[in-house]
This record gives structure tokens, C-alpha cells and sequence, in this order.
């Protein structure tokens, strides 16, 4: 008989409601620490394919299934006169062909109340300030009237996003190798008048004479979009403008898109993240694993954070069940290596978007579709398919193939 374990799980974002409703279901108990109150905002808004599947093991999908999000199909892309879309459904990998772009308060929300349907324990307004390893873990927490209290339990996962609670806490945080960026974004009512436009795909637009600056448009049910430009710190710092200017101007200097929103009502506060980008020296320890943005965060623009977050929820929860089950878990084998192949997929491709050359595959003209389907299978989150040789050799793979377009 599998012993009952008490496992700590810090933040209620997905990977925190994905791992929670995983070790419910092996009848573990299973505490979430969230120091905010939901619903709240969160930025992570466009879901990737593969999402849906972690959410399906996890007994997650039904309530996300019936809350009338925006259907996502795929992706376009736009560089003042080059367009490209990429369709799921033509996707190389065997898995779904669409998936959802979700205000994250209400995606969040959902996802929080139904694990606490299912017996998580939640406490809101709870902030994890201390950790100490004995038997196990003894967290410090602190309550919203300022109230302190100790926690033990077997195990802890840390889902803190941008909170890095157990990085900070462990000293284990290690710069990132990416270029310092910024994001700076809100949402609209739309208003979108274009019939060509379609809501079904995220669109990312690449600024109009400079390629390293990029904007996401994803729409929602409803009428609403988010919108934001992702540009070097150095760039946003050196102009000094406020954001919501900043934002304007980056847009109005995009013809494609600033026709697009010329209707839009902008109803909604500017908000804006840089340095968000973040590695860690070591995924696990004793009695701890990093899932999501608190183990590491590459870059927005494929959507991949979500997926990442989920994908490494699933991992962790099945890991750590077995191992409360008296199997020997090699977490750096099982966990870590598993988990950085999807990763370094989606590095390759982050890397060689920002150096251009994978840009000049997407706007290809005349792509071969076998190639075109094994490259939306990335964009659809199957970066764990090493039946897929641009996952499988990503690097090498990319270069040739961007060698080529190049050439062409
Ligand atoms: P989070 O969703 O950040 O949740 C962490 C939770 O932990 C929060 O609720 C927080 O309140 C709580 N917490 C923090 N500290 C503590 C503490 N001390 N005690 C208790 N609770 C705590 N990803 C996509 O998939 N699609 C996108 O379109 C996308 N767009 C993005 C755009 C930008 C500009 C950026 C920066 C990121 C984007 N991402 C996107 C990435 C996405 O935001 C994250 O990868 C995703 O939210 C990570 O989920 P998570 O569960 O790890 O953490």
C-alpha cells in the first residue's frame, strides 16, 4: 500500500493546479500555498496544444472545456508584406489540432476551484517566506493579517512563477544566457474590422524595420484581445517614455498592426515585465523539485511558458508518487534531462528568432509541408517528440533548414 504523504505546493498558477490535482488522484494530501487572492491577472495568455493534453491527465480539462474560451487553431506571423500561418491540424506529431487563448484571472480560477473540488486544501492570501529542511520540509508562512505559522510537510514543490520562492530562498538562481528583454502590454475591446483577421490564431507581428522587436495580438472570446510589444531593456530604457506612449509608438510604427487596432478602445491599464527570462542550477533536491517559471522562463514569443509549466507539473506529480510508492527516483535523469529536452527545443528556436534565421523559415514562400508539419509541432508545444527530428536534433536540423531558406 502506497503510504499517504503531505505534499506543499507553492502558487496556484498551472503548475501548481496541474501537480496538486495529479497527486490528488493517487490520494496523497496536497496543501497549495497562494500569497495573492484569485481571481487576479496574470500574463501567459495563449496556450499551446500540448496544454490540453496535461489538463486531460489531470482531470483538469472538462471545466476548461466548457468555459466558452477562444478556439485556437494556430499561428500567423506578419513582417510588413510576408504572412504565414501554421495550422495545428496539419501538425506532425499525433495530438490535438487546436487549443485556447484564456484571460488568465478566469482560466486560473478555475483551474484553483476545481482542485479544491477535489480535496486540495487552498489557502489564499498565504505567503511562503522560509523554508528549512528536517524530515522533510518546514515552510514559514505569513498570512495576509501578518500572522505567522510553520507548515511541515514530505515534500514541496515550488510553482511560484516569477516568485522563484525556493531559487531566492536556496541561492540556486544563475542568470540567464538570453539578452535582457521587456514586455510592455494590455487589453483591448478590439474592435478588430478586418474580415482577413483571424481570431482563431495568435498573431505575432514583427516590427516594421527592426526584426528583434516583435508584438503578440491574441484575441478572446468576445471582443477583447491582449496586445504587447516584447523589445531589448536597453531600448524601452534609452527612449524614456512611459509605457503606455512606449507602447503606441512601437505600434504606430508597424503599419500592419496599427491599421489592425486603429478601432480599438484602450480601456485597460498598461503593464509591463522585464528580466523574466531565468535558469537555476539544479531542478530538485532531497525534498524539493522547481516546476514552471520558478525552475526556468525562456522568452514569450512561442507561447511555450504554459506548456513548460504543465509539462513539468506532470512529470513531477508522477515522479514523486512513485517514489512515495518505495521506488528510486533518479530525479535528474527522470525529471531534469526529460524536461530540458522540450526546453532546449523551444531555446533553439527562441535563439535563432531573435538572430533572425527562423524568421526567414517562417515567412518562407514555398515551404516543403512534411518540414512545415514537423515545425508546427513545435509551435503546437510537441517539443518533447523526439520522433520529430527538429526536436530530436533541433539545432542542427534548424540551421540547415534556415541555410536553405536563406540561399533561396
Ligand atoms: P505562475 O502562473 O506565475 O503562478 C505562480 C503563482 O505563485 C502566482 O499565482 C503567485 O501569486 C504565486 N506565488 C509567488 N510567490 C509566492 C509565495 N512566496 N508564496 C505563495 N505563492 C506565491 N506563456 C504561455 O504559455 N503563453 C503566452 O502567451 C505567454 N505570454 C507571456 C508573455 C510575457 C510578457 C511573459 C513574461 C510570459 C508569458 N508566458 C506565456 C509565460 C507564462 O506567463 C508563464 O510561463 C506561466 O504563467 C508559468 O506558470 P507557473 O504556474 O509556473 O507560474
Amino acid at each position: 500500500m502506497v503510504a499517504r504523504k503531505t505534499v506543499a505546493i507553492i502558487g496556484a498558477g498551472p503548475s501548481g493546479t496541474v501537480a496538486a490535482a495529479l497527486l490528488r488522484k493517487n490520494n496523497h494530501d496536497v496543501v497549495i500555498f497562494e500569497k495573492q487572492y484569485f481571481p487576479r491577472f496574470s500574463i501567459g495568455e495563449s496556450l499551446l496544444c500540448s496544454c490540453l493534453e496535461d489538463l486531460d491527465n489531470a482531470g483538469l480539462l472538462g471545466v476548461i472545456e466548457q468555459a466558452n474560451f477562444q478556439v485556437k487553431t494556430g499561428a500567423a506571423f506578419q513582417h510588413n508584406n510576408r504572412y504565414a500561418t501554421f495550422n495545428f491540424a496539419e501538425n506532425f506529431t499525433d495530438g490535438k489540432d487546436s487549443t485556447y487563448q484564456v484571460e488568465r484571472a478566469k482560466f486560473d480560477k478555475l483551474l484553483a476551484d476545481e482542485v479544491a473540488r477535489l480535496g486540495v486544501d487552498l489557502c489564499f492570501g498565504e505567503q511562503v517566506e522560509d523554508i528549512r529542511f528536517e524530515n522533510g520540509v518546514e515552510l514559514t508562512l505569513r498570512k495576509a493579517d501578518g500572522q505567522q505559522y510553520q507548515f511541515h510537510a514530505d515534500f514541496v514543490l515550488d510553482a511560484s512563477g516569477y516568485g522563484r520562492v525556493l531559487p531566492r530562498l536556496l541561492d540556486l538562481e544563475v542568470p540567464s544566457t538570453l539578452v535582457t528583454r521587456r514586455a510592455v502590454f494590455t487589453h483591448i475591446t478590439d474592435y478588430f474590422s478586418d474580415k482577413a483577421f483571424d481570431r482563431e490564431k495568435i498573431l505575432i507581428t514583427t516590427h516594421a524595420s527592426n526584426p528583434e522587436i516583435w508584438f503578440w495580438t491574441i484575441p478572446f472570446a468576445e471582443g477583447r484581445s491582449s496586445i504587447g510589444v516584447v523589445v531589448p531593456e536597453s531600448l524601452y530604457v534609452d527612449s524614456q517614455l512611459d509605457s503606455d506612449i512606449f507602447l503606441q509608438t512601437m505600434i504606430n510604427e508597424t503599419p500592419s498592426l496599427s491599421s489592425l487596432v486603429e478601432d480599438s478602445e484602450w480601456d485597460t491599464p498598461i503593464n509591463t515585465l522585464a528580466g523574466y527570462s531565468a535558469n537555476v542550477k539544479t531542478l530538485h533536491g532531497e525534498y524539493f523539485a522547481l516546476l514552471g517559471n520558478a525552475a526556468e522562463f525562456l522568452d514569450p514569443v512561442f507561447s511555450s511558458g504554459v506548456t513548460i509549466a504543465m509539462h513539468s507539473a506532470t512529470l513531477a506529480a508522477e515522479l514523486l508518487h512513485q517514489q512515495f510508492s518505495g521506488h528510486d527516483i533518479d530525479w535528474e535523469n527522470e525529471y531534469s534531462e526529460k524536461l530540458k529536452i522540450g526546453i532546449n527545443c523551444f531555446r533553439t528556436y527562441v535563439e535563432n528568432w531573435y538572430n533572425q534565421r527562423f524568421q526567414d523559415v517562417v515567412y518562407y514562400q514555398d515551404p516543403d509541408p512534411h518540414i512545415k508539419a514537423m515545425i508546427c509541432s513545435i509551435l503546437a508545444g510537441y517539443a518533447w517528440d523526439k520522433n520529430n527530428p527538429f526536436v530530436s536534433d533541433s539545432e542542427n536540423k534548424l540551421n540547415l533548414l534556415a541555410d536553405i531558406c536563406q540561399a533561396s
